[in-house]
């Protein structure tokens, strides 16, 4: 999908409505439409990069800045004792949404098992 097609582009650009709760020129952070724990939040890069699996050398810098700011941004919205981050990658991940983003979840303790198979 285009950047021009991508949701949380739209987002990015102000396009559609999110409750933001952190941006800044490269990265920003929004709730999550269908919240699966009290505290869900997304970390976005600015930049349409497809997925996890796309990542190159190129973005290491982006990436270190995401996971930079997280600690942070979880603190602030109350998740002062832990939190969980995921990233869906690719049909196997379950990703729904093809551009890179970070899940950070939190506000219930404790979480649910992270993985059932
Ligand atoms: P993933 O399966 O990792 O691609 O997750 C995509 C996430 O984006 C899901 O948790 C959705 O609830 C969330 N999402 C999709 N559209 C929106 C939107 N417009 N605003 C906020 N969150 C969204
Ligand atoms: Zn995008």
């Amino acid at each position: 999908m285009s950047a021009g097609a991508c949701i949380f582009c739209k987002i990015a650009r102000n396009e559609i409505p999110a409750k933001k709760v952190y941006e800044d020129a490269e990265v920003f952070a929004f709730n999550d439409i269908r919240p699966q724990a009290p505290v869900h939040f997304l970390v976005v890069p600015r930049q349409h990069i497809v997925s996890l699996a796309e990542v190159d050398a190129t973005h290491a810098a982006l990436l270190g800045k995401m996971f930079t700011l997280i600690g942070q941004l979880a603190r602030a919205q109350g998740c002062e004792n832990g939190f969980r981050t995921i990233v869906n990658t690719g049909r196997v991940g379950g990703q729904e949404v093809y551009h890179l983003h970070v899940h950070v979840i939190g506000g219930s303790e404790p979480l649910p098992a992270m993985l059932k198979w």
